[in-house]
């Protein structure tokens, strides 16, 4: 009761503040980085239009939070699938966003380019784009890396929790010190079609590999502050400051247990143990549709054992790396419905993001910076990934 007074109140803006926040609302574009919905589109029939009390996005609470563009992530965990089935399952995942988008086409639009991004804006309607998480996605080929590019991607992160034959993993076996020649390769091939290269679930060498290799900025689309929360996905300090310096993005993860250690330390603890569970419900209930909430059940039984973070904590990791490397280098990856639920408190969904406004606004930032912050960061590096493909 107590923390959720004193969160309300960390809301309210004084009122010479109120006026600036109505000001700043007014056209502004908020862009995230990273979503994982699309899977929901397959496996559980989840349709973006009618506004749900479960998982983290739909077109309603979009509206709600003025959230204007997502780069939607396309994955198959390579620990949970077998190698034979990455590539068709990316290929499902990406057409379910695409016949879903297609579906809503009067508030949402599918979109490759910057300019798309800020013509559907102006238009007042969301604009949905598509990433591809993990190299092991491409089956080792750049033709298959090509194709994607085709079918509308516009980013892929080099590697998901495991090793593979381009990057060193930050969760996986570091055989290649970094990038291996092919994962060099692969990011000039990606600079070459105007792909952006992802570098948020790397190694730290790897990361500093793509740096170097990169004639386009990098992003990490999903990666928290590890200065604040020394936990193995975060990033530390140099790492943000690589990424900065030749004009790259880092997008702050909303996951609660990446913005606390103590957290991060529950769930660790307490996640084979909830797989487990999942795992028995998933085959006790075959196709029956209930197994989806009995899971989404079992994940909040185990979120609520974790120690409460809020949407505070969050704009520290913004700050952090907005001092570190400038406001011109920060931006935000949400992870919503990549986190099984485990998001802090104030930012529960995509209806949330004005939260964020209002504590950059009490934290000093400019206009400008809110506005960088929020999302121009990222169409400003997806021009200048557009810039680098057209030079020969
Ligand atoms: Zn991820």
């Amino acid at each position: 009761m107590r923390l959720s007074l004193l969160l309300l109140l960390a809301a309210c803006l004084l009122p010479a503040q109120q006026d600036r926040y109505q000001r700043l609302m007014r056209g502004l574009l908020i862009f995230d980085a990273h979503i994982d919905t699309p899977r929901y589109f397959l496996d559980e029939g989840y349709r973006l239009a009618g506004e749900h009390d479960y998982y983290e996005l739909d077109l309603p609470r979009m509206k709600k939070g003025q959230l204007g563009a997502v780069f939607f992530g396309i994955y198959a965990q390579p620990q949970d699938y077998p190698p034979q089935s990455w590539l068709p399952r990316a290929l499902e995942v990406l057409d379910a966003l695409r016949r879903e988008v297609d579906a809503n086409r009067g508030q949402i639009e599918f979109a490759t380019t910057a300019a798309d991004v800020e013509r559907i804006h102006a238009s007042g309607r969301r604009a949905a784009l598509a990433s591809l998480e993990g190299g092991h996605l491409i089956a080792g080929s750049f033709g298959v890396l090509r194709m994607f590019h085709q079918l509308g991607v516009r980013y892929m992160t080099l590697a998901h929790f495991a090793t593979n034959d381009f990057a060193d993993s930050m969760t996986g076996d570091p055989v290649h010190n970094g990038l291996s020649p092919r994962g060099r390769d692969l990011v000039r091939e990606m600079n070459r079609l105007g792909m952006l290269v992802d570098v948020s679930h790397i190694s730290d060498k790897a990361v500093l590999d793509a740096v170097d290799e990169s004639r386009a900025p990098v992003i990490a689309s999903h990666s928290s502050v590890k200065a604040i929360a020394p936990i193995v996905r975060n990033m530390p300090d140099e790492v943000i400051r690589a990424i900065a310096s030749k004009g790259g993005v880092v997008c702050i993860n909303f996951h609660a247990g990446y913005l606390d250690e103590a957290a991060y330390k529950v769930y660790y603890a307490n996640r084979a143990e909830r797989d487990r569970e999942i795992q028995q419900v998933l085959s006790r209930h075959g196709n029956g549709p209930e197994r989806w909430e009995l899971v989404r059940g079992i994940q909040k039984k185990y979120f609520a054992r974790m120690p409460k973070t809020d949407y505070r904590l969050l704009l520290r990791h913004v700050d952090h790396a907005a001092r570190l490397a400038g406001a011109a280098h920060v931006g935000l990856g949400s992870d919503f419905d990549g986190i099984s639920g485990m998001v802090p408190e104030g930012m529960e969904d995509v209806s949330r993001y004005p939260v964020l406004v209002k504590g950059l606004i009490e934290l000093g930032y400019s206009d400008a910076d809110i506005r960088n912050i929020m999302g121009l960061n990222l169409v400003r590096v997806m021009r200048q990934a557009e810039e680098v493909a057209a030079k020969p």
